[in-house]
């Protein structure tokens, strides 16, 4: 990212999702754990997220809680949710996906 303002996609509790308006890359700071991503490939993402069924995917873990987890672009990096987290992620994501649309909608001449 670089140090211009970037635009705001969400903004909730423990998530941001900002887009840089110089290099048009989106970041996505979740509590302290920053991915970005070009705009096509957090698309992909996004897309990807809304439509991943928690309790199909969801792994036990040994502190006896549902988890699931997602790949992020760097293979040994995975996030991991417990069920009220991926809802309020997957949310995050829908938002995001909306924000991003009207602010390319709004630069396009
Ligand atoms: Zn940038």
């Amino acid at each position: 990212m670089c140090k211009t303002q970037p635009v705001n996609l969400v903004e909730e509790h423990f998530i941001h999702i900002s887009m840089c308006k110089c290099c048009k890359r989106i970041g996505l700071h979740y509590t302290n754990l920053l991915c970005s991503f070009r705009i096509l490939e957090f698309k992909s993402f996004a897309s990807s997220i809304i439509k991943t069924n928690f309790n199909y995917n969801a792994v036990y873990f040994p502190d006896q809680t549902n988890r699931i987890i997602i790949s992020t672009c760097h293979q040994d990096i995975q996030f991991c949710f417990t069920e009220p987290e991926f809802y309020d992620f997957q949310h995050a994501m829908n938002e995001a996906l909306l924000m991003l649309e009207v602010h390319i909608a709004i630069q396009e001449p």
